[in-house]
């Protein structure tokens, strides 16, 4: 662990991409029986990317094991935190007294301890075997260990780095890593493979999830035609996004992850049932949405919220607030992997595929009535008479001019949707890559994804709860403030999420409180600013919350770079007039 440690240490001290890449190539050439589970860690993370366990060891537990390992104090520990702003660094000097001086530590030993963790339930039980790894880790071995607990090691490391660390590491070309990661969804296997020149051999699994292609945000109609003249334009639904995989009816298994690849199967049962109407294997990736069967709209995300985040859901949950599952696009049906065909040719081989499913065969349950009228008008949904069908083909239309997709633009707001989708018809799918062939027209032309950092107590009758939020964008590895909200959220929202700002503080200075930046909210305003008040050197007026996005990782916030070019076309209308 030591060795990885340094590894660490020396790309965190360049800012060279290449050369990051020649030391963690270097570290897997010279430790190969560590390198698979290296490969995990220095992509920032406790286990592979498509598992679904968690260590759930909070900044708290983290923060009094360094204290009492260490011996310091309040005090110390929180001069040592300011100075660092991170809990790794600032545990690496308060061990160093302390900690062992030499390692006897092996990346698999630490591996171990987090399976361990993942598999214990209790603060105390956790902060003892927490203890035990730190106590057995050097001082610059805890800091990289409570980083990967943390989730971020710092380092301008992202998984597509360490793609191309096994590529160079192995000579293998960084495509075909990327490729083989993608298929198998493990880096850890990934390297093996690369290690074994076998990169070929790596297949795409039936029920382990692939990487969902990501859209970029466009300002208007015009923009977005200037990157592609064919295009398919999709109502942007507001709810979570879902990625399902049916086994057809020779293997009636069906799995349904979320855009952070965690199995969410759970959280929807009913959608399982009506996905196993697919007769033949099939990946599906689309929207699941909230919806009013009564009156056939869509429910408010915050009505999905109460869906989200269960692992078992009640029945009467489950009729009160209904789901269905909206299909935009699949990646893999008849037997193959289908991502390298265009669109257009996917959207034809999905609209087969809906067409294989006989009559009322989404119709899983008759409890829920069929919706009246739908906002969204699918025949699907009108022929439906028995029913609530709980899969649907999304429509799609093409454009030709930018009036065209402006008008289509102002309909799908009209039917309640948050905007629209201007998708590429000649391009491949690529999964976990956010490009220019699927654009994203939002509602508000100005809302950013930002990750809270600070709270602070509220006023008046919020004086009890963490109601008023600082959040950043992101800049590389680096989280720069840019605005402060407090409207936005009910009062239940923000009462329920005290508790976990209080579970995860990182530095508490009385009326307010650093926080673990894994909160993403997604915020409107009017305008933005220059100014020195934030660290990003922009302020945003008046600034409220639109909906909190539990569904988005911290990792995909928008960059300094989103904002500087909104701020930028704000600029250039203002001129404008
Ligand atoms: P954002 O989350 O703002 O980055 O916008 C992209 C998200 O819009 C995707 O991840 C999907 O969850 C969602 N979305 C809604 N409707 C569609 C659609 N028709 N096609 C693709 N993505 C959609």
């Amino acid at each position: 662990m030591q060795q990885l440690a340094e590894t660490c240490e020396a790309a965190a001290a360049t800012s060279k991409k290449t050369e990051k890449i020649g030391l963690v190539a270097d570290y897997f050439r010279l430790h190969p029986v560590a390198a698979p589970q290296a490969a995990v860690f220095l992509s920032g993370r406790a286990f592979p990317a498509w598992e679904e366990r968690t260590l759930q060891v909070g900044g708290t537990l983290l923060w009094r094991t360094v204290a009492e390992l260490s011996a310091k104090g309040e005090i110390a520990m929180t001069a040592a935190y300011r100075r660092y702003g991170d809990l790794g660094s600032a545990a690496q000097e308060l061990l160093e007294a302390k900690a062992p001086p030499k390692s006897s530590l092996r990346v698999a030993d630490v591996a171990a301890a987090f399976d361990e963790l993942a598999r214990t339930s209790g603060v105390r039980p956790k902060a003892h075997l927490v203890k035990d790894l730190l106590g057995r880790a050097t001082a610059l071995e805890a800091k990289y260990i409570i980083k990967i607990i943390g989730g971020d090691l710092r380092i301008g490391l992202r998984e597509s780095l360490v793609e191309e660390a096994i590529a160079k590491a192995f000579g293998e070309s960084p495509a075909a890593v990327q490729r083989a990661n993608m298929l198998r969804g493990s880096i850890a296997e990934t390297l093996e493979l690369a290690a074994a020149h076998s990169l070929s051999s790596a297949h795409m699994r039936l029920f382990h999830p692939l990487g969902f292609m990501l859209a970029s945000p466009v300002a208007d109609a015009e923009e977005a035609l200037t990157y592609f003249s064919r295009a398919a334009l999709e109502d942007k639904f507001d709810g979570v996004r879902a990625q399902a995989h049916c086994g057809g009816h020779a293997d009636d298994r069906v799995r349904i992850f979320s855009r952070t690849l965690d199995e969410i199967s759970g959280s929807f049962p009913e959608l399982a049932p009506a996905l196993r109407a697919f007769p033949d294997p099939v990946i599906l990736d689309g929207e699941i949405l909230a919806w009013n069967a009564d009156d056939g709209h869509a429910l408010p995300f915050s009505a999905l919220q109460q869906r989200l985040g269960r692992k078992l859901v009640s029945e009467e949950l489950a009729r009160e607030i209904p789901v269905i599952y909206i299909v935009f696009d699949a990646l893999y049906a008849g037997g193959e992997l289908i991502i390298d065909r265009p669109l257009e040719a996917r959207r034809k081989i999905i609209e087969e595929v809906f067409r294989s499913v006989p009559e009322g065969g989404f119709i899983a349950d008759a409890s829920v009535a069929a919706p009246r009228q739908s906002k969204l008008t699918f025949d699907s949904v009108r022929s439906a008479a028995t029913g609530l069908p709980r899969v649907m083909l999304s429509a799609s239309r093409m454009a030709a001019d930018a009036a065209e997709v402006e008008e289509a633009f102002l309909a799908a707001r009209h039917r309640g949707n948050e905007g629209l989708m201007i998708k590429d018809l000649d391009s491949p799918y690529s999964p976990g890559r956010r490009g220019k062939s699927w654009l994203k027209l939002k509602r508000e032309l100005a809302t950013l994804d930002v990750v809270v950092t600070a709270v602070e107590w509220g006023h008046g009758k919020r004086a009890r709860l963490l109601s008023d939020y600082t959040f950043a964008v992101r800049d590389g590895d680096q989280l720069l403030d840019i605005g402060k909200a407090y409207s936005g959220l009910t009062d239940a929202e923000i009462a329920e999420m005290t508790p976990w700002f209080l579970e995860h503080t990182l530095e508490d200075r009385g009326f307010r409180r650093t926080v673990e930046p894994r909160t993403v909210l997604e915020v409107a305003f009017n305008n933005m600013t220059r100014s020195d008040r934030h660290s990003s050197g922009f302020a945003l007026r008046f600034p409220r919350i639109v909906r909190l996005r539990p569904d988005k990782p911290p990792e995909e916030i928008d960059t300094l770079k989103t904002a500087e070019e909104i701020f930028e076309k704000q600029s250039k209308r203002g001129k404008a007039g």
